[in-house]
């Protein structure tokens, strides 16, 4: 089998941060079983998180009334993008799997990884309003989201006090990566590692290894198949009236996002399910 290659986007001030180990753990891990490991270390970088004007070369369409996804899409097209996203684009293109490794801030990505997503995934590059989802253009590449938090996993339980950790995932996870087509793996969460013990912690990057030896053969997470819903402007992208009454005798909605007001079904956005039905 041709050698994979690995785009591990990374996003910690320090090199002695948590962060920072499971990103090592990673590009150690991968490079050992024969992948092409490429790192987008954001800080580091300096990596630019503000989507503006600056981002298109050469004249814009329509300076008039500015539309970061119309100006982007043109100049993407005729290849008058700036250079930084040029990179990250060749280095996406390259990817069978994207690592996105981050301290969650804030219930969700920080400002610089949110940027990385603003600019990268760019309409023509990551999807058009034609190919989203199952169609998305990245849906040949695969991604996972691997995170600390400060809080302990409690906390974003069912009955926590943060709320169910699936519907917080639901947007980083559906909203962006689904949306251009990657097949999202299970998150790696690494529950509040400024609170555990050294043993804890080394346990937990130790599970990190071991999972990523398999990482690349994983089964997705589960989400609803474009092909449910009816994509007519008439019906405006709902899902089909015989799906919705399937579901109707379920005790649990179809996803976390497409809940149809019944209990969510349980760790649809932290679990791949075994027999995967959508
Ligand atoms: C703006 C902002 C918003 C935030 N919002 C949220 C939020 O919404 N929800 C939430 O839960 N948290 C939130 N946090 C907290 C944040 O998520 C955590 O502080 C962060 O995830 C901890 O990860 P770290 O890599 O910075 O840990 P660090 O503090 O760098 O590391 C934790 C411990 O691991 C040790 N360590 C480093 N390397 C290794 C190694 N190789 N082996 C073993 N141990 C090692 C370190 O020495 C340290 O003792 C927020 C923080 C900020 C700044």
């Amino acid at each position: 089998m041709a050698p994979k290659t690995v785009l591990i986007v990374y996003a910690h001030h320090s090199p002695t941060s948590f962060n920072a180990a499971a990103k090592d753990v990673a590009v150690q891990t991968l490079t050992a079983r024969g992948c092409k490991v490429i790192v987008s270390d954001l800080y580091a970088m300096g990596f630019h998180a503000v989507a503006t004007e600056a981002d298109i070369k050469g004249k814009l369409k329509n300076p008039e009334h500015f539309l970061y996804a119309e100006e982007t899409f043109t100049a993407y097209k005729e290849d008058r993008l700036s250079d930084d996203i040029k990179e990250e684009h060749l280095k996406v293109a390259q990817a069978d799997l994207i690592i996105f490794q981050f301290p969650l801030y804030w219930f969700s990505y920080p400002a610089i990884v949110k940027g990385w997503m603003e600019r990268v995934l760019t309409r023509g590059f990551a999807y058009t309003l034609q190919n989203t989802y199952d169609n998305g253009l990245c849906k040949d590449k695969k991604a996972v989201l691997s995170f600390t938090t400060g809080a302990p996993e409690t906390k974003f339980q069912p009955d926590g006090i943060n709320g169910d950790v699936n519907v917080l995932l639901w947007p980083l996870q559906n909203g962006v990566l689904h949306f251009c087509g990657f097949q999202v793996l299970a998150p790696q969460i690494f529950w509040g590692p400024a609170h555990a013990s050294p043993s804890e912690r080394k346990a937990m990057l130790e599970a990190w290894q071991a999972r990523l030896n398999g990482l690349l053969e994983e089964q997705p997470l589960s989400f609803a198949s474009s092909k449910l819903f009816d994509l007519s402007v008439q019906a405006g992208a709902r899902l089909r009236p015989e799906v919705k009454e399937t579901y109707a005798s379920q005790p649990y909605g179809l996803t976390t996002g497409q809940h149809l007001g019944k209990p969510l079904p349980p760790n649809n956005q932290t679990k791949s399910p075994p027999n995967d039905k959508h």
